[in-house]
């Protein structure tokens, strides 16, 4: 088990799926932990459920006022940051010829853009701190597209460049820069897709199975340790093999 004593960590979109079980994770192995949620009393509310030192925040990744507002306060309220977690994000799933502009700019501002004012809010402290770790959330739909996926494809490819180029900026102040993609994992996110399709995508994907959120804060926690200082501007796939 990974210890995470007191460290301090950020997980953006903590109120279910992947998000709630990363910070589930980092607060059993120890760590002060604030999850997010555009709805504060949601947030508040699943933050109370979890075991652990967990505070619930209002956080609108989309909204620039909202992130530059809510980075000091978590700041404040955690006495620093050790650990960014970028991970919350959304799709408006429509092929490309039906894709109206706003479906493309909410995934974009919310996904890519996103991740980016969030990640420029942490270095700052990180860089004074000497150390830091930020890991960002993107998908192996990223890595290979797909129909019906043009702006999440798009934002989440965009979440690996701009990884790249961060973790090269940083890499000497001691502070890691690295992505997350998973496959299939089972979450409200993918709960939409029919019965049918899900098996045709689990059909394709070589262990057979979706993932679990558990085995995504795995790999996240694993990137946050020690144990991956001498790891940056990586992006690890956490998908049974789907994107080989
Ligand atoms: P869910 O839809 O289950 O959860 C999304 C989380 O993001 C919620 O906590 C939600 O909080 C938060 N969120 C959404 N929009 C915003 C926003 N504008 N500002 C702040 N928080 C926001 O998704 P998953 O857990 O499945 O996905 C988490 C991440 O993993 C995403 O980046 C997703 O793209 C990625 N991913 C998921 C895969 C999957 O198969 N599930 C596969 C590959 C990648 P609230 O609604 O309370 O505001």
């Amino acid at each position: 088990m990974m210890d995470f004593k007191d460290r301090t960590v950020i997980v953006t979109g903590g109120t279910r799926g992947i998000g709630k079980a990363v910070a589930k994770a980092f607060a059993g192995a120890g760590a002060v932990v604030v999850i997010t949620g555009r709805n504060e009393e949601q947030a508040k509310k699943v933050a109370s459920e979890l075991d652990g030192n967990v505070h619930g925040l209002a956080l609108d990744i989309s909204n620039p006022t909202s992130v530059s507002e809510f980075f000091p306060a978590a700041i404040e309220l955690l006495g620093g940051i050790d650990i960014l977690v970028a991970n919350a994000g959304i799709t408006r799933d429509k092929l490309v010829m039906a894709t109206r502009d706003e479906d493309w700019d909410d995934v974009i501002s919310t996904n890519l853009r996103g991740t980016f004012l969030c990640a420029r809010e942490v270095i700052r402290p990180m860089i004074k701190k000497r150390s830091g770790r930020i890991i960002a959330i993107t998908s192996v739909i990223g890595l290979t597209g797909n129909p019906g996926q043009g702006n999440y494809a798009a934002s989440k490819a965009g979440v690996i460049g701009f990884v790249k180029s961060l973790a090269q900026e940083v890499a000497s102040r001691n502070i890691t820069v690295n992505a997350v993609a998973p496959g299939m994992i089972a979450t409200d996110m993918s709960a939409d897709i029919s019965d049918q399709a899900k098996e045709a995508i689990e059909g394709r994907i070589p262990a057979r199975r979706s993932g679990t959120p558990d085995e995504v804060a795995a790999s996240v926690l694993f990137l946050a340790s020690d144990s991956a200082s001498y790891i940056t501007g990586e992006t690890l796939r956490v998908d049974g093999g789907l994107a080989c």
